[in-house]
């Protein structure tokens, strides 16, 4: 599974506040997230977040979305 920086998750499982996108911070064995319903930031392991990702949302260098 490809996750980069900037990519949108949309997760499985919704985040308390009842989002269930999360935008990719930083990435690697861990990955730093941000809730874009309540703005929280988090850090979560590869394996576990893998593992809730329904979809992968990446957008390149224009701004243009590819789902
Ligand atoms: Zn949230």
């Amino acid at each position: 599974m490809k996750i980069q920086i900037n990519d949108k998750l949309i997760m499985k499982k919704q985040h308390p506040c009842g989002a269930k996108e999360l935008l990719v911070l930083r990435a690697g064995m861990d990955f730093r997230l941000r809730c874009t319903g309540c703005g929280r930031e988090f850090m979560m392991p590869r394996i576990k977040l893998e593992k809730y990702i329904k979809q992968i949302i990446s957008q390149d260098q224009d701004g243009e979305q590819h789902v």
